[in-house]
C-alpha cells in the first residue's frame, strides 16, 4: 500500500477505535489474513476489543471476512483482511462532511455578534442571550463587550481553503 493512504488509513483508524484499531491494522497488514484470537495473540489486545474493532472496520468497508467450519468441531472460523479498494473514496467522503462542518461554523461565526467578559472560560453570549443577562457575564457579573472572533473566522477559512484545494473544489 502506498504510504499516503496507508497514512490515511491509520488515521481513520484511530478516529474509529483509537491505538488499539491502529495495532489491529498492523497486524492485518502484516499476516494477511488472520481470525480475531490470532490477530489478538499478536497485538496483546483482548479479543473482544478486536473483535469490535474488526466489525467497526467492517461497517465502514475497510475489512472483509471469509469464514470457514471446521469439519471436526463443525465450529466458525473467521479470516479477516483489510479491505482497501475503497478507502480513497471513503476518506473524501468524510473529508467533504468535514467541509460541511467548517463551512457551517464559519456561517455561525460570521452571522452572530458574540459577547464575553473577557475572563477565559466564561461563555460567549450571542446578543440575544447578552441581552437577556442585561450585558453581565452569567458567571463573574462582568459587563460584556462585544467579542473579536476574527481570529477564529480566519482559522475556519483557512482551514476551509486547506481542505477544498485537497479536495479539489475551487470556491
Ligand atoms: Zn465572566
Amino acid at each position: 500500500m502506498a504510504r499516503r493512504k496507508n497514512k490515511e488509513l491509520l488515521k481513520f483508524a484511530e478516529e474509529i477505535g483509537g491505538e488499539e484499531a491502529i495495532e489491529v491494522i498492523k497486524a492485518l497488514e502484516k499476516k494477511k489474513e488472520a481470525t480475531d484470537e490470532e490477530i489478538a495473540e499478536m497485538t496483546g489486545i483482548r479479543v473482544n476489543t478486536v473483535r469490535k474493532i474488526l466489525y467497526a472496520l467492517y461497517d465502514n468497508q475497510l475489512a472483509e471476512f471469509r469464514r470457514v467450519r471446521d469439519k471436526d468441531t463443525g465450529w466458525y472460523y473467521y479470516y479477516w483482511r483489510l479491505e482497501t479498494k475503497r478507502l480513497p473514496e471513503i476518506i473524501r467522503a468524510r473529508k467533504m462532511q468535514e467541509l460541511k462542518r467548517l463551512k457551517e461554523m464559519l456561517e455561525e461565526e460570521t452571522k452572530e455578534v458574540y459577547y464575553h467578559c473577557g475572563t477565559p472560560g466564561h461563555p460567549r453570549l450571542t446578543f440575544d442571550e447578552a441581552m437577556e443577562y442585561e450585558f453581565r457575564c452569567p458567571l463573574c457579573g462582568e459587563m460584556l463587550m462585544q467579542y473579536d472572533n476574527s481570529e477564529i473566522v480566519k482559522e475556519l477559512q483557512e482551514k476551509i481553503k486547506k481542505l477544498e484545494k485537497e479536495l479539489g473544489i475551487k470556491a
